[in-house]
């Protein structure tokens, strides 16, 4: 894509360097493919690039997982592996039996997967990004840096707030997504719908149950941007439904190529219920729900592209 706007390439992490026509530059999947006349009504003059920070991309702890901004979807994807090799306690929280599945739904090529960045997907914010799924699922806490020296944090679920809208003001920059060690112990399920293949997401939902059996249940990519029920227990069906009639209006599912909003909203509520059962069943029991819902049908999976 032809980015002759540009006439400065600044190497920084420092939000105090940014001015008016800048963008900040993570893997450039999306900048590269959009062009810079495609951000505004200005064109993009400077890119900040982000490629020299350094920042440790994935650090673990017992308190639970740092992803940096600039930590690349296939870094991310190796986590789960890399922990279990390192015989590390945190290789058996269930939530990162979600990593993959997220990563997976990045329907991208070789090249995009290995150069794309967490802090990109989340800031490109599109309904289908997988990592903000996975980011919101997993109550992530994004911090944000800003020009004149402050630092923010908020719940990535509140981060994005619509189709490629987010919370970030001019000059802001995503510094990384905290993952709590409370939401990776969870019990954890997930459904995923596209229309076709290895298409976009058009649908994605994620369940978790927490020890004391709290129920949340993050709707994305049917959706503009992230939405969250929460229980106190896993709710009966009625009770799941009607909480989702309640939270979501017809105006909040999105509509795109990747599927009608009424599509969306029905398999939302199917895709809700699924998961509803899946965590129903007592954690090591095999699965012997019967019902309309059960066994799930099986969603379509995406791989990663040559
Ligand atoms: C073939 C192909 C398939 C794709 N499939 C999908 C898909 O399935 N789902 C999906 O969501 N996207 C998809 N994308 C879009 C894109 O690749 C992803 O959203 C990707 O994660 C963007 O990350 P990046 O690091 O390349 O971002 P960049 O292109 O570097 O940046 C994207 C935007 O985010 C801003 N930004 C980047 N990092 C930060 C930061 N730390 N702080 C503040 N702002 C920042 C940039 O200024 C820019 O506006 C696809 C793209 C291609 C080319």
């Amino acid at each position: 894509m032809d980015m002759n706007t540009i006439e400065a390439v600044v190497r920084t992490t420092d939000p105090a360097d940014w001015r008016d026509g800048d963008a900040w530059l993570a893997g450039g999947t999306v900048l590269f493919s959009y062009g810079s006349t495609a951000f505004g009504p200005e064109p993009l003059r400077r890119l900040l690039d982000l490629g020299s920070a350094g920042w440790q991309p994935v650090t673990v702890t017992a308190d639970g997982i740092e992803l940096a901004a600039t930590c690349t979807v296939a870094e991310l994807y190796a986590l789960p592996e890399r922990l279990a090799a390192e015989d590390s306690g945190a290789a058996n929280w269930p939530g990162l039996d979600l990593i993959r599945p997220c990563c997976d739904s990045f329907v991208a090529s070789f090249k995009v997967w290995n150069m794309s960045t967490v802090g990109g997907n989340l800031c490109t914010s599109l309904p289908a990004g997988p990592m903000i799924s996975l980011c919101a699922g997993l109550d992530g806490t994004a911090t944000v840096l800003g020009p004149g020296g402050s630092r923010r944090e908020l719940p990535v679920a509140e981060l994005i707030t619509g189709d490629g809208q987010n919370a970030l003001a001019p000059g802001e920059l995503l510094r990384s997504v905290s993952l709590p060690a409370s939401a990776l112990s969870s019990r954890a399920a997930f459904r995923r719908l596209s229309l076709s293949n290895l298409g976009r997401s058009g649908v994605l939902l994620i369940g978790r149950l927490d020890a004391g059996d709290r129920f949340t249940l993050t709707v994305t990519a049917a959706t503009k941007r992230p939405v969250q029920l929460r229980f106190d227990s896993l709710p009966e069906v009625p009770e799941l439904a009607a909480e989702l009639e309640a939270t979501i209006p017809e105006s909040l599912y999105h509509d795109d190529i990747h599927g009608l909003p009424a599509w969306r909203r029905d398999m939302t509520h199917r895709l809700a219920l699924e998961i509803r059962a899946e965590l129903g069943i007592p954690a090591g029991e095999p699965a012997t729900v019967s019902g309309d819902f059960w066994p799930p049908q099986k969603t379509q999976q995406t791989k990663r592209g040559a």
